[in-house]
């Protein structure tokens, strides 16, 4: 093991990449550990306008994630993309790489986000690139004309099913709960929409096709047996999950798997710190990750100046 860094971020999505860019500024030896091919996280997924980061009206996730880039030019922390952690012992403050490399820190901080829940039937990865939608706004033209499914009862499966159904002839949403979770605004136009049927209390139990994605099978609550529905495209938004795994053992997570943090965005182990989409904010936005980022990289300074290690 050769230097220790003062502070060693894991992710560089928005959070980690505003944690980085602080402790940087704050003087601070930083090294940011990410295991994508580059920074950014859930802005590269983001393919429609972002009109609410306020200084940057982005067209999508891309065009903001440049602005980032032009931003952090400057900064002088280290970033390691494509790096897989095989362990965290976040007392001892040291990281195992998979490439054999030990790391060592004063204080950690976890930006690891969240990524998409998956719905777990079959088919789901056979059929990525050949019916299964990333994205709405981002797939519409390939889908335009063909019957789809969308699974899910929440914002995103809503918003999703809304921008699809101008092109499609026949939208299905199939949602297990009882009511859609959706916003009012959301719920109100898919009810109006002639294109598009709801199920509730339903699921899909089977993506179906040869080369590409020809039918969903569906149970509903009160059916015997599942049938089939045919459609071309598919596209699932079952909600998301923290990216935990490393800490479950060492960190107290909620019952969803969040990290618990307190207003510092301390977690319950000294010197260790959770910011973004990870810790679970009252909103997971661009703008709390940046501020949870800042408070940080603060605390860890002014903590480390005040000699309270
Ligand atoms: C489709 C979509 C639309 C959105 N629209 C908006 C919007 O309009 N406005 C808005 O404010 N927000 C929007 N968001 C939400 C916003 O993108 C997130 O709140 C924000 O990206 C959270 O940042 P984060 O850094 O906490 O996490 P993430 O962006 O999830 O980044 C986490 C990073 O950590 C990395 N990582 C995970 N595990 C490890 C590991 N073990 N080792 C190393 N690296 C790891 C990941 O690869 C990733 O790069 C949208 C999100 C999506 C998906």
């Amino acid at each position: 093991m050769s230097l220790v860094h003062d502070v060693i971020i894991i992710g560089g999505g928005p959070a980690g990449l505003s944690a980085a860019s602080w402790c940087d500024e704050l003087g601070l030896d930083t090294l940011l550990l990410e295991q994508a091919e580059q920074v950014g996280g859930q802005l590269h997924n983001i393919f429609n306008p972002i009109h609410n980061y306020l200084g940057c009206d982005a067209q999508d996730g891309q065009e903001l994630f440049q602005a980032f880039t032009l931003n952090l030019e400057k900064a002088e922390f280290d970033q390691w993309t494509q790096t897989s952690i095989e362990s965290v012992n976040l007392r001892a403050k040291t990281i195992s790489l998979r490439s054999g490399e030990q790391l060592q820190a004063i204080a950690i901080i976890v930006a690891t986000g969240v990524r998409r829940r998956e719905l777990g039937v079959e088919g789901e990865k056979r059929f990525i690139g050949k019916g299964i939608i990333e994205s709405g706004s981002r797939d519409k033209q390939l889908f335009t004309g063909r019957d789809v499914c969308v699974v899910g009862g929440g914002d995103a499966a809503a918003e999703n099913g809304l921008l699809l159904a101008e092109v499609c002839p026949t939208v299905t949403l199939v949602h297990r709960g009882k009511k859609l979770r959706a916003r009012r605004e959301f719920t109100e136009q898919l009810h109006a929409n002639h294109c598009i049927t709801v199920f509730t209390e339903s699921v899909v139990t089977r993506i179906i096709g040869d080369d590409e994605v020809q039918a969903v099978e569906i149970l509903r609550k009160d059916g015997l047996k599942p049938f089939q529905l045919a459609v071309r495209g598919v596209l699932i938004r079952v909600g998301v999950e923290p990216n935990t795994e490393l800490f479950r053992e060492q960190l107290e997570l909620d019952e969803q798997g969040y990290i618990g943090v307190n207003r510092d965005q301390e977690t319950n182990v000294d010197f260790v710190f959770a910011i973004g989409d990870v810790s679970n904010p009252l909103s997971p936005t661009i703008s709390s990750a940046l501020g949870a980022g800042a408070t940080a990289a603060k605390v860890i300074a002014s903590r480390l100046t005040r000699g309270t290690r």
